[in-house]
């Protein structure tokens, strides 16, 4: 990691969250911080809010898990609006700060290993961002988080088989009729087949009403047999 080399040469180590110094131990968040994140503690539950949200309303789920092949979901950790961890998500997505997706991810899998959340899962793909975005933010946050987990897993990251091709407004929290008009067909796949029947794991950074990650899965449904499973570091409360 020599851009996080670099950067601490420039910037003193504080915490993400409380912004304390840390020194030069590893990771992103001071001893506290790092104990005090809000888990969800859904990895071996199943029906837990993340799926819950990603299938949709419940009166639709019984559709969607026809058409949706969720294998399972989960979040690392709970996004409330007044928590510090709102400001620590802003800087790793605007701040130019993913290293903090990087540890998360990690801190997220060593967790979730125990309960064997990544067993038979193929490859990761990071929710897309639209090419204009990744240029004016200059990374993805979530596939910093999808190498976090790769790190601890080994499981390999792919980002060349699903794009982003419509730009989406950029207010995180949109009512969930206006969202749903915003993303339908927001993404494209490429080279279908290659994927067949594999077992993939979505990386998102937040869900909130989870439209995306159906708009998401909705466009992977041509990866024949193809499982799904999602993750995010964050569930919106
Ligand atoms: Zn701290």
């Amino acid at each position: 990691m020599l851009r996080s080399k670099l950067l601490s040469l420039f910037f003193p180590r504080v915490c993400a969250v409380c912004e304390k110094y840390i020194g030069e131990q590893a990771g992103v968040l001071c001893e506290e911080c790092l104990s005090a994140l809000p888990r969800t503690e859904q990895a071996e539950n199943r029906q837990n809010s993340t799926e819950m949200a990603v299938l949709g309303q419940p009166h639709q789920i019984a559709v969607a898990t026809k058409t949706m092949h969720l294998d399972k979901g989960a979040a690392f950790l709970f996004f409330d609006k007044g928590h510090p961890i709102r400001d620590m998500i802003h800087r790793m997505k605007y701040a130019d700060q993913p290293e903090i997706g990087f540890q998360l991810g990690r801190q997220a899998a060593i967790e979730m290993q125990y309960a064997d959340f990544f067993d038979e899962i193929d490859l990761i793909i990071p929710m897309p961002l639209h090419p204009k975005r990744l240029r004016e933010r200059g990374y993805n946050q979530s596939e910093y988080i999808a190498r976090g987990i790769s790190a601890i897993t080994g499981i390999p990251v792919d980002t060349t088989h699903v794009t982003r091709v419509r730009n989406t407004p950029k207010q995180a929290l949109q009512r969930g009729e206006e969202r749903k008009i915003n993303v339908a067909d927001a993404f494209a796949v490429n080279h279908p087949e290659q994927l067949y029947y594999k077992h993939i794991l979505i990386v998102d950074d937040l869900i909130t009403t989870g439209e995306t990650m159906r708009s998401c899965m909705r466009a992977m449904k041509v990866f024949r047999g193809a499982k799904f499973s999602v993750f995010a570091l964050c569930k919106a409360r």
